[in-house]
Formats: structure tokens, C-alpha cells, sequence
């Protein structure tokens, strides 16, 4: 069992709570973007067992008929081990979600991956002509803008998000500010050149009023994501008017997880000490 200091942030062990979570949230208007957490990976059987993990989860969304789709890390497919494993195990987890019109975000871990995560995303969004997979995209890395040109003529999703790794400053910005100017340049490059397809993966209200406003000026489609346990209430006010996707983690490797959000924000770890006190 999830303990309260860390059930703010994770769904449950088993994908059973994470789908009961994801019910709650479609009753009051919220997508699912279900993630098993895991990372890292040096063995074949672990990458191995968490690709056949989304393969039965996309068949229970399919199932149970929940607007939900999933979001894997490539070196939970095995990246780290070799490419061609986390290629492999990613075609299948593609091939069994499109069967059943799952939607698959592959999300993007740090600067040493990019190369290979986007060509992987190129690879299975070619061959489905797009439909049904999306990659995330970092502002805080200085490539962003050229990987954004790059994937104009892909189809698929993009998710731009501010970056939650820490790239040293030759591939990347390091100040905050700085970033947050490179996201809002990189949503007007989105909102103007992509058909649609673009989600905010972000809990920044002006960041989320800066694509609200792009959307009204362009019209394209485009959808909010946010984390689950973070800034809920505006996902459910955003919900009466926008797609709105809630991040819901869970699985036995919990930990991690939970320490990065708390490390992210002091009111986060003012919120996980609050639970161990009434606990
Ligand atoms: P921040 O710069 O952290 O915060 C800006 C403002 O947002 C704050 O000033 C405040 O007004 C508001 N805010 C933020 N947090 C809170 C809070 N807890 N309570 C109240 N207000 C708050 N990163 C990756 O590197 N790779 C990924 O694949 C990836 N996937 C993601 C998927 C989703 C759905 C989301 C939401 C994030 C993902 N991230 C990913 C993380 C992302 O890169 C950022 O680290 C994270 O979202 C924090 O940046 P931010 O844009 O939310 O705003």
C-alpha cells in the first residue's frame, strides 16, 4: 500500500487503484495519462515485464472503456540496456494500444537520450501515420527548437514541457527565467506550424494562459496536462472549457517518484511532512 505521505502523488501499487483513480477523475471531466513508474532499467526481464504490464494495462483502458491513455520512460523499455530492446518492446506496446485505440506518450528522460527517444518516436509514428503516439519535448534544452522543426513533418503528438532533469549549461538553460521565455517561444512555434496535436504539459498558469491565448489567435487543438496531485483544482475548472489529461502514476516503485516531487517544490514538502505528523 501507497503510504498517505505519498498517496497525493501516486495512484496506488496495482494498475486496479490506478484505473479506480482515473474513474474519479472522468467523472469530473479529466483525462487519464496512466504511467507504471520504473526507470533505469539493466535487465531485459525487467524491461521485458513492465512492456507486458502496459500491454495488459492498454487492454484494460480498452476494457473498461475509461478515457485514459499511458506514458512510458524508454529506459523502462530497456534503453539503457540497448536500443533495439527498447525499439522492440515500444513497437509492441504501439501495435497492442492501436489495436484497441489506446493513445501512447513516450516520455522524454535527460539530454543523453533525446537522439534516441525521438528517433524511436519517428519510427512508430511513420509507420501508424501518427496515430495514436506522442513524444515529449524539453524547453530547457537548447535543441528543442531545431528537434520541434524536425518533427513538423512527423505526425504524432508533441508535448512541450519545462524539463525536469538537469542538463549542464553547454545543452541547456539553467536559469528559470530563461527557460520559461523558451517555453512560450516554443508554443507559438507549435500553436502556428503543427495541425493540432500539441499538449501543455505544464502547471504554470501563465504558460497555460499563453497557449489558451495562441489557441484563440490559431485554432489549433491542443490539450493541458498536469500531474496528479498538483494544482487539481484548476484541472477540473480547466476541464469545463479545455482537454484536460491528469498524469497518474503508480506501481511499487514509488519512491523516486515521490522524492522529485518533493524536491521540486517547498509546499510539497510541506504537504508530505503535514501527512507524517497526523499519521
Ligand atoms: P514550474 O516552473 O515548476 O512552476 C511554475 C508555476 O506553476 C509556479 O510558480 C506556480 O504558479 C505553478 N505551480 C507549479 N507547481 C505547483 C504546485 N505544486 N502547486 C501550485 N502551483 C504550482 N519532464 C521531463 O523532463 N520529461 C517528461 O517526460 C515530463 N513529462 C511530464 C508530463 C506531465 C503531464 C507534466 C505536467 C510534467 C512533465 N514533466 C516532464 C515535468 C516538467 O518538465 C516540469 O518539471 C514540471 O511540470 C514543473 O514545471 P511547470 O511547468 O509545471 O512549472
Amino acid at each position: 500500500m501507497i503510504p498517505p505521505i505519498a498517496n497525493r502523488f501516486v495512484a496506488g501499487e496495482s494498475p486496479a487503484e490506478a484505473l479506480d483513480h482515473v474513474r474519479r477523475l472522468n467523472d469530473r471531466g479529466v483525462n487519464g495519462i496512466v504511467n507504471l513508474l520504473g526507470e533505469h532499467y539493466d535487465e531485459r526481464e525487467a524491461a521485458a515485464a513492465d512492456a507486458a504490464e502496459y500491454r495488459r494495462l492498454v487492454a484494460d483502458i480498452a476494457g473498461s472503456r475509461l478515457e485514459a491513455c499511458i506514458s512510458i520512460k524508454p529506459s523502462q523499455l530497456g534503453l539503457e540496456i540497448d536500443e533495439s530492446v527498447f525499439r522492440r518492446e515500444l513497437a509492441e506496446i504501439v501495435a497492442a494500444a492501436a489495436e484497441r485505440d489506446v493513445f501512447v506518450w513516450i516520455d522524454m528522460e535527460d539530454h543523453t537520450t533525446t537522439d534516441a527517444t525521438l528517433d524511436a518516436f519517428e519510427a512508430v509514428a511513420r509507420e501508424r501515420d501518427g496515430g495514436g503516439v506522442g513524444v515529449c519535448l524539453q524547453a530547457n534544452l537548447r535543441r528543442t527548437r531545431a528537434d520541434l522543426r524536425r518533427l513538423a513533418d512527423v505526425p504524432g503528438k508533441v508535448r512541450l514541457v519545462k524539463g525536469a532533469y538537469d542538463p549542464p549549461s553547454d545543452v541547456a538553460y539553467t536559469d528559470s527565467t530563461r527557460v520559461d521565455q523558451e517555453y512560450r517561444t516554443l508554443l507559438e512555434a507549435a500553436f502556428e506550424r503543427r495541425d493540432g496535436g500539441i499538449a501543455v504539459g505544464s502547471h504554470d498558469p501563465a504558460m497555460i494562459e499563453h497557449a489558451t491565448a495562441l489557441h484563440e489567435r490559431y485554432g489549433t487543438d491542443f490539450e493541458i496536462q498536469m500531474l496528479m496531485g498538483v494544482r487539481e483544482d484548476a484541472q477540473y475548472e480547466l476541464a469545463a472549457e479545455y482537454d484536460v489529461y491528469q498524469y497518474v502514476p503508480y506501481g511499487d516503485r514509488w519512491l523516486s517518484y515521490f522524492y522529485r516531487r518533493v524536491a521540486e517544490r517547498r509546499e510539497n514538502l510541506r504537504f508530505a511532512l503535514r501527512a507524517v505528523l497526523s499519521s
